[in-house]
């Protein structure tokens, strides 16, 4: 007895005990724990081994829209965001509904200009901002069980898994801000409604004969009888191009490889044109990646919280998937140093309204798109995906 007595205790000895526990170390769980971090003990663990580092291989997602800048200003972090080297966002053009080619500039908008990110340098700063103010990471890290601690149910007991060794935890609140796997989520048995089957299939790569003078910041979108192309500039002469449908129909299948998407893309003739003018090289960077809306059926409980992704996924045409990691980052932030029921429930509140305000934008932008309205992936969005 005395020796399991003895053994009880060396183990709720080097328990470490802190305030926040952040599974997944994306946009939004930086932003959450930047803002919580100076108040409570916050400690961000993430599955990935460092592939945030800048330099180190390429991720997608890259644009940021102009109310961002609002935002990052609220956090402390607008001025030294601009120092980054992110590439303004000056113009976006889309061939959507019509022949016609639509022109946004950005000098029309009062917030001013979006950017387009260098991804992995952005995701590495929010870290580094949140590791600056006090917030700790573990890398190659992951969760391999969590429960109501025994002897004090408003606390969670956490086991995780970093880099092969056991790590007990104790901590008032878990963040799931693991992105659309929305894994703390899911293993409380929570379900998640994915609204379609959206894939992307991409491939990053350098404008040779870019101008920075006229063309940098520019965007294109343009829907075709199977999908949607978007290709944007990136800093550096970069660039990303890509191909959205849905995964189970054909054109998925042939642009799951690079070979194939650069075929799909060499058949629409105006965007392959405008490639050629900015001396558009395909590197070796491709990805064929889920990118369809979901969300969980609720976002926050006792002691829990989701945040970005986790709590709603986004149709990348929307463009607000960093922007809504950022806000739920700060907004959960503030909920939790409340510690109080009422704050997780107004933060679930706004999420709903949200996700309403969301879905109902969704069906204005497809709608549309009305020239293929017989194709699958068109007569799907004018029918099931509408009536959610
Ligand atoms: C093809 C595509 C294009 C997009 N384009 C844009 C765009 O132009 N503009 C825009 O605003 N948004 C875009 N998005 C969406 C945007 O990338 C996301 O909304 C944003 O990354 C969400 O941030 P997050 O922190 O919630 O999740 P993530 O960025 O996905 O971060 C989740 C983190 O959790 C970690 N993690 C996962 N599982 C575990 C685990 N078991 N244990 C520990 N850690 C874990 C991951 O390693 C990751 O670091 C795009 C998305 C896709 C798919």
């Amino acid at each position: 007895m005395a020796c399991i007595a003895r053994r009880n205790n060396e183990q709720a000895m080097s328990k470490l005990q802190i305030d926040a526990l952040v599974l997944g170390a994306g946009p939004a769980g930086s932003a959450f724990a930047l803002n919580l971090a100076p108040f409570q003990k916050v400690l961000m663990v993430d599955v990935a081994p460092g592939s945030h580092l800048a330099g180190a291989g390429f991720r997608i997602g890259e644009s940021l829209p102009a109310a961002a800048g609002k935002l990052l200003a609220d956090m402390g972090l607008y001025e030294e965001f601009v120092q980054q080297g992110h590439l303004p966002a000056r113009l976006n053009t889309s061939n959507w509904g019509g022949e016609n080619t639509v022109e946004q500039d950005s000098m029309r908008n009062l917030d001013g200009h979006g950017w387009y990110l260098d991804r992995l340098r952005f995701d590495a700063w929010l870290q580094e901002v949140a590791q600056g103010r006090g917030a700790a990471l573990l890398r190659q890290a992951r969760l391999a069980s969590f429960q109501a601690a025994r002897e004090n149910p408003e606390w969670w007991d956490v086991l995780l898994e970093v880099q092969g060794k056991n790590v007990h935890i104790e901590t008032k609140m878990l963040i799931d801000a693991s992105g659309r796997k929305s894994l703390l989520t899911r293993q409380q048995g929570i379900a998640r409604k994915v609204l379609d089957k959206l894939v992307c299939s991409w491939v990053a790569g350098v404008d040779c004969d870019r101008d920075d003078s006229d063309s940098a910041g520019v965007s294109h979108i343009c829907a075709e009888e199977g999908g949607w192309w978007y290709t944007s500039s990136l800093p550096g002469r970069g660039r990303i191009v890509g191909f959205y449908t849905d995964a189970d129909l054909p054109q998925a299948g042939q642009c799951s490889h690079q070979t194939g998407l650069l075929q799909r893309l060499n058949s629409n003739i105006a965007l392959t044109v405008y490639l050629q003018e900015q001396g558009f090289v395909p590197g070796n960077h491709h990805g064929f990646c889920a990118a369809h809306s979901a969300m969980p059926d609720s976002v926050a409980g006792t002691n829990w919280l989701a945040v970005g992704d986790a709590a709603l996924s986004f149709d990348p045409l929307s463009s607000q998937g960093i922007f809504n990691a950022l806000y739920t980052g700060l907004a959960a932030a503030e909920a939790v140093s409340h510690y109080d029921a009422a704050a997780q429930a107004d933060y679930a509140a706004e999420l709903a309204s949200i996700q309403a305000a969301y879905l109902q934008h969704l069906k204005v932008w497809y709608q549309q798109e009305q020239r293929w309205a017989e194709q699958p992936f068109w007569q799907r969005r004018n029918a099931s995906l509408m009536t959610a």
